[in-house]
């Protein structure tokens, strides 16, 4: 099971890395509410690289709120996670 997760983090593409991060740290919250110690430790289970996910997320999330309120995501220049 755990090499399975390794082949499939290894073969995703960047921005679904992204999408992961999103994802497990929403369904962490049914764990856990608030963003405590306890909550990344839950993450980092999941994903033990998700520092550097959050990190490009929290620095490029606000390119995805422009595209989602006025649909110019291709207007935009969206930088690339890698
Ligand atoms: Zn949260």
């Amino acid at each position: 099971m755990r090499e399975v997760s390794s082949l499939r983090q290894e073969h995703q593409s960047p921005l679904m890395r992204i999408v992961d991060y999103i994802v497990v740290h929403e369904m962490a919250h049914m764990t856990e509410k608030n963003h405590t110690p306890e909550f990344w430790h839950i993450i980092g289970l999941i994903l033990p690289d998700y520092e550097t996910r959050k990190e490009w997320l929290d620095k490029n999330g606000k390119y995805f709120s422009g595209w989602i309120e006025n649909s110019n995501c291709l207007k935009n220049s969206i930088p690339i996670y890698d």
